[in-house]
């Protein structure tokens, strides 16, 4: 017997239609490309899309098709956000920090039809143009009067000139709520990227979900402003939240270093932000030279990477803004796990609460996750014992765009398909998971297992380091050992043995890294991840020449 509800589907013109209904004049504040900042509404954000639906259709864009972004956190990209999905297209965003080589294999992969750009990219798109065929449409995402005078760009459309050309009366369609409707691309470190094919369904739900008290907790009295870019898995999910809950939301355009991003939080009475750890470093150190403190913000996202529990306590401790650490991929859309605290766990003392707080967090619901060995057997829920973590669930991937790599996923007993995550993790009995590392970073020193994330968040803190990776170097002896690779915060004197003896009493003494290389900067990945890859070319093999 069918229950006798009706039958709604889960789209995402449906959160944009919300947004307008019920907080039209709530604001979205952008720091733009031209430089200004931009004000609007909700309301305006509504028919602008609307407009640029009905531009879209006289492109010609058709159900299914997929519409590029090669732009910064604004409201013009929030616009074809909605435009492009609520329409039945498919909105791809693509990461202007990749290689040129790179970028035009994604969006040849994914035959981009329309391309839009912030004009901070042009020379980018001009690179690229030719080696797109199936790009039909190339946009400028500015106005007449800050269109480049000439461009190699071929038929260079003018994004304000589309939007007023066309009317806002636009009918969002219904279709299937498993429709595609946005793509994103991981940046792996081998291999060419692969294409994470999200639905309008998984979109919707796992909106729902990051938003819920013990997720990211959002609320119409919010102010967001996110750094992680929207072309990080649509970053993390904020745009569609912002629009479920009411929450005001301010971009930053291009705007991402310490100076430009604390003016926005103090003058726009920011609530929440969210980003890598990475970008939290240049604030943290602009806060802190300047003296300055936060008076609105009460509350972070920190994903992407382990966040330090170093960085943690400065945020909390000196300027009582709450971490709230959160793991995911982009194969999840991205949220799988938040580390908030159980109530019985409000008893613990403060030292044991941050500790499970530096954990990589719960399951949200609608993930499920378990943790094998290589044979496949579950691990216990001890908070000790690691391995492998896999997570299923409406928002994680069932394949690859284009079935790339083929199946992705691993059948357990009863048929039923996990994605593997690369990652290495415990899980303690409340729920808590910790990535230990990468299952292609970890050090394998004699047989033994040594956790990369362990010694790093020791390394970061020590007063003088400013950002630390440590890599699995070859060892004669013990296959590999731990090494540390180190950037000093400026003006700061370190030795290697001064870091060296930081780590007696913090860890087992077999733990210890074999030696330190100091550097002046840690190459970063396409979304400002460590990418210990390189360095492991470049420094793996220094234990066994210097012995
Ligand atoms: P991406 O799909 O590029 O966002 O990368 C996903 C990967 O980033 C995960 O599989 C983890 O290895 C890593 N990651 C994300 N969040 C965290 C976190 N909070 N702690 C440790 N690693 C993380």
């Amino acid at each position: 017997m069918n229950g006798l509800m009706m039958q709604w589907p889960l789209l995402i013109s449906s959160l944009l239609v919300h947004a307008e209904r019920h907080h039209g004049e709530q604001e979205i504040v952008s720091r733009r490309v031209e430089g200004d900042i931009h004000r609007t509404t909700f309301r305006q954000l509504a028919a602008r899309a609307r407009r640029m639906a009905n531009a879209l259709a006289r492109l010609g864009v058709k159900s299914g098709d997929r519409v590029a972004t090669l732009a910064w956190n604004g409201y013009r990209h929030l616009e074809v956000y909605y435009a492009a999905s609520g329409s039945g297209a498919v909105l791809h965003t693509l990461n202007p920090r990749l290689h040129p080589d790179q970028l035009s294999y994604i969006a040849n992969h994914a035959e981009d039809k329309v391309l839009f750009f912030d004009l901070t990219f042009l020379p980018l798109v001009e690179a690229v143009a030719a080696r797109l065929p199936a790009v039909k449409h190339f946009v400028a995402m500015t106005d007449r009067a800050h269109m480049p005078a000439a461009s190699k760009v071929p038929n260079l459309l003018c994004y304000e000139e589309l939007v007023e050309a066309e009317s806002d009366a636009f009918a969002w369609p219904e279709f299937d709520e498993n429709q595609a409707s946005s793509l994103c691309y991981t940046s792996g470190t081998t291999g060419n990227p692969k294409g994470a094919l999200y639905s309008h369904r998984s979109t919707v739900l796992h909106t729902f979900a990051i938003a819920l008290p013990d997720a990211l907790s959002l609320a119409s009295r919010d102010v967001i402003l996110p750094v992680v870019p929207m072309f990080h898995v649509n970053a993390w999910g904020l745009p569609y939240a912002a629009c479920m809950t009411g929450a005001k939301i301010v971009f930053p355009g291009p705007g991402l270093d310490g100076k430009s991003l604390y003016e926005l939080f103090e003058g726009e009475g920011v609530t929440l932000s969210a980003g890598v750890p990475t970008v939290w470093q240049g604030l943290l150190g602009y806060v802190d030279a300047n003296d300055l403190r936060f008076s609105t913000m009460t509350r972070t996202i920190i994903g992407g990477s382990a966040c330090p529990p170093a960085m943690m306590r400065t945020f909390q401790d000196r300027y009582g803004v709450k971490v709230l650490h959160a793991w995911g991929m982009t194969e999840m859309s991205p949220v799988g796990t938040v580390s908030i605290l159980k109530g019985s766990q409000k008893n613990l003392s403060g030292e044991e609460q941050f500790q499970v707080q530096c954990k990589q967090g719960r399951a949200v619901y609608g993930v499920d996750m378990k943790i094998v060995t290589g044979q496949g057997e579950e691990v216990a829920w001890d908070g000790k014992a690691s391995g492998e973590l896999m997570v299923r669930g409406p928002w994680v991937i069932a394949e690859y765009f284009k079935g790339e790599g083929g199946d992705p996923l691993v059948k357990d007993g009863e048929g039923r398909g996990w994605f593997p995550t690369g990652d290495v993790a415990s899980i303690d009995p409340d729920g808590f998971m910790q990535i230990t590392d990468r299952s292609k970073d970890v050090i394998k020193s004699g047989g033994e297992w040594i956790g990369s994330i362990d010694l790093e968040n020791i390394a970061m803190a020590h007063p003088c380091v400013a950002m630390a990776a440590c890599i699995a170097a070859e060892h004669k002896k013990w296959d590999e050992r731990p090494l540390l690779v180190v950037v000093k915060k400026p003006g700061s004197e370190l030795t290697r043995d001064e870091l060296i003896a930081f780590y007696e009493g913090r860890i087992a003494k077999w733990w210890t890294p074999d030696d330190v290389v100091f550097v002046e900067a840690i190459p970063l990945g396409a979304t400002g991840k460590m990418l210990k890859n390189r360095l492991r070319e470049q420094y793996g093999k220094r234990l066994v020449e210097s012995s």
